[in-house]
């Protein structure tokens, strides 16, 4: 028989140790990413079931999970079929039906008028009166004290094949293992715990998994307790550890140095048709301070929608052209690609720089010849998506890579540029520029391992954008808007949204729409822009919408960030109310860009949410992306600061970054201390909660 020592170490122990854990089971419980006993107890419910008490059936009300216990008092067999049995049960209080569908033959004959029962299940409304859908059930004799649970139920995120009963027998050996005094080390040393008033890592464990029966149900179901707040503070702080222990290890990799130099600069900001603002001044003195170093390196820069990232790009792509290096410049799509591209063209054929495009669209023979320029180094600029990398193009001399409007881009696509970029044993600088605006705490956990520059101020001589709020009950209002618009020459956007994920049921809303609009508006030149137009077609129309040529441009969400057009100054957005703010906020940048006053109009489908309604409201208060997300994150609604991709990118075990956003600054905090003052614990840190999640580069 097996028997784990109560001495071992937890963090060692494989789960095959425990009873009842066989070659099968082990294999699931490695499907969730379990394989020591260690990994087991951080497995945390995901929520309770209360069956510590009989609840008397007159308190029942729809929805709750809840035990009972009645004697039958009559069975009946409503139509639809042999299997369905409809039972009603009686306390003395009240009564309740059990209402089974498929009631199999020993249920049908064990079932009896008479016999006391007690149950467990979610009460609903029935048709006639509460009932319980399929409810757990056993025979318990009359008289005897109905025996209970003395903690709550947890109930475990699982796998097929792996029952919760089969959870709770291995939890419970584990706690048992840990209450004998394992080992499973409180690394978090105890003056730390003590400053946030957190229990010891068993006290919390032994909570979480077997909370007792008078926990406070709510607080544990939303993960606010402090024993699963302790648990997420050390999932954070190994995070964030890890994080900057990753900075440090980049920091002291060999890059290319970039000698400051400014003949290109000089002519580049003569034939520009502006002033740089102080904020993009201060950010490129900044990057340019990093180029001069002989490390990589990693900044990100944030900076509003409109603020003008791209002269910034731009001044750093001058450094490693007048260099020697060539530079690579990813977008999320060809759509951007290509802006980026015509816009760099523009910029620099005027000083002889070479711009090339490695878009999917092109042709073998293009490709090729593409790919050999690139290859020879003639081509000193590279535009693309992030196909560039995953093709496998290689460059002569590569040295600075920029990420422009990528805010969902982790740790670990950051590691495999910065491996793809690896030459002549030196890493590529690398830019990451977003315009998603993230609040400051969370901004310094995604990205603990950047440095960090904003442009905090729009270039001069924009209007802020008005926003208004309308029903779509008034569409005929917002239609002579449009007619208003493009009367005084201006153009207007009309963005089709659907809360279907389906790209192809978003196209066909956005080619309704259009060419409904061609009906209503007979003299006007209507474009229409989707995912699923051929790079070429795109191009033509976003093109034909820059030069004016068309007044209205029907589009999906796929115009959302970074398309530039100054003339466009009204927009229209369906179904605002689905969309996060924070993809509001991207969409309505694409007005506003020029002198004249703009316009969005957010149109909502009635009924609108409490909820729904406050967070368009801020919509109409503010026009400052930070303001905006920090009220997002506020009001936590469905349209999340950041994607949930984003968090997911960090693998994170319990913490959610958006929950537990309150405990980001204690995080950091604790992280500073630990590296001056306790800086061996933080490697056993890090290998508890991320194992090998992150471990790019250099081991
Ligand atoms: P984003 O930060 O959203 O990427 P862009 O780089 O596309 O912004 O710039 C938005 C617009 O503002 C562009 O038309 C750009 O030429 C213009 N622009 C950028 N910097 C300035 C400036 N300092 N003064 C005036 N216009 C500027
Ligand atoms: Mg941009």
């Amino acid at each position: 028989m097996k028997t784990a020592q109560k001495t071992e170490d937890l963090g060692q122990l494989p789960c095959l140790s425990l009873q009842g854990v066989g070659k099968r089971v082990a294999e699931r419980l490695a499907h969730l990413g379990i394989t020591c006993v260690q990994d087991l107890l951080f497995h945390l419910p995901l929520r309770y079931q209360d069956r510590t008490r009989v609840y008397p059936m007159a308190t029942l009300a729809p929805g709750d999970h809840v035990v009972v216990e009645g004697v039958i008092e009559n069975i009946s067999q409503p139509v639809g079929g042999r299997t369905r049995l409809l039972c009603q049960l009686r306390d003395a209080s009240g009564r309740l039906f059990l209402r089974f569908f498929y009631a199999t033959a020993a249920q049908r004959q064990g079932l009896q008028i008479g016999l006391r029962l007690r149950c467990f299940g979610e009460v609903r409304r029935g048709s006639q009166g509460l009932e319980m859908i399929h409810p757990e059930y056993m025979l318990s004799q009359a008289g005897m004290i109905p025996q209970v649970d003395e903690n709550l139920t947890p109930i475990y995120p699982t796998t097929e094949g792996l029952s919760q009963l089969m959870f709770r027998k291995l939890t419970d050996q584990a706690l048992n293992l840990l209450a004998q005094g394992a080992m499973l080390q409180d690394i978090v040393p105890a003056k730390l715990l003590q400053q946030f008033s957190f229990p010891t890592l068993a006290e919390s464990l032994s909570y979480v998994h077997r909370p007792p029966a008078d926990a406070p149900v709510d607080v544990l179901m939303e993960k606010q307790h402090i024993s699963q707040k302790r648990l997420v503070f050390e999932e954070l702080l190994a995070h964030r550890l890890s994080m900057l222990r990753l900075k440090q290890d980049f920091q002291v990799q060999n890059a290319f140095p970039f000698e400051k130099k400014q003949t290109l600069t000089q002519q580049f900001l003569k034939a520009l048709p502006f002033q740089l603002t102080h904020a993009q001044t201060r950010v490129t003195d900044e990057i340019y301070q990093d180029l001069l170093k002989p490390h990589p390196m990693l900044r990100l820069v944030q900076g509003d929608v409109g603020s003008g990232k791209t002269v910034v790009a731009a001044l750093a792509i001058l450094q490693a052209v007048e260099n020697g290096f060539q530079c690579a410049i990813l977008a999320p799509t060809e759509l951007l690609a290509e802006q980026h591209y015509r816009t760099f063209q523009k910029w620099f054929s005027a000083l002889q720089i070479s711009v090339v495009m490695m878009s999917g669209q092109l042709k073998a023979a293009e490709r090729r010849a593409t790919e050999a320029a690139i290859l020879q180094g003639d081509a000193k600029v590279v535009v693309g998506t992030h196909a560039i990398f995953q093709k496998n193009t290689a460059f002569s001399k590569l040295a600075l890579i920029i990420v422009d409007e990528q805010h969902r881009f982790g740790v670990q696509q950051r590691a495999m540029l910065r491996e793809k970029g690896l030459h002549e044993n030196c890493y590529p600088h690398q830019l990451i520029m977003t315009a998603t605006p993230i609040p400051r705490t969370l901004a310094m956990s995604v990205y603990a391992d950047l440095d960090y520059s904003v442009i905090d101020e729009l270039p001069p001589g924009r209007t802020p954008v008005m926003t208004t709020v309308i029903s779509n009950a008034r569409r005929e209002e917002i239609l002579n808007r449009i007619r208003e618009a493009c009367a005084t020459h201006r153009q207007a956007y009309w963005v089709c949204t659907l809360i279907e994920e389906s790209e192809v049921l978003q196209c066909q809303a956005a080619e309704n729409t259009a060419l409904q609009m061609r009906t209503i508006f007979p003299d006007l030149k209507i474009g229409l822009i989707h995912g699923r137009l051929k790079a070429a077609e795109k191009e033509q129309v976003m093109a034909a919408f820059k030069t004016g040529e068309l007044n209205l441009l029907v589009a999906t969400t796929v115009i959302e960030v970074g398309v530039d057009v100054p003339n466009a100054s009204l927009m229209v957005i369906e179904n605002a109310e689905r969309l996060g703010l924070a993809q509001l906020h991207q969409l309505r940048g694409r007005v506003g860009r020029g002198a004249v006053a703009s316009h969005c109009v957010l149109m909502y489908q009635n009924p609108l949410s409490a909820l729904a309604r406050q967070r368009l409201s801020i919509m109409r208060e503010t026009t400052d992306g930070f303001k905006i997300a920090q009220r997002d994150l506020e009001l936590r609604g469905p349209g999340e600061v950041l994607g949930t991709r984003q968090t997911g990118e960090l693998s994170l075990r319990i913490a959610d970054l958006l929950r537990d956003s309150d405990l980001l600054p204690a995080v950091q905090q604790a992280a500073t201390l630990l590296q001056s003052h306790s800086s061996e614990v933080i490697a056993p840190l890090i290998k508890r909660w991320l194992r090998d999640s992150i471990r790019y580069g250099h081991v």
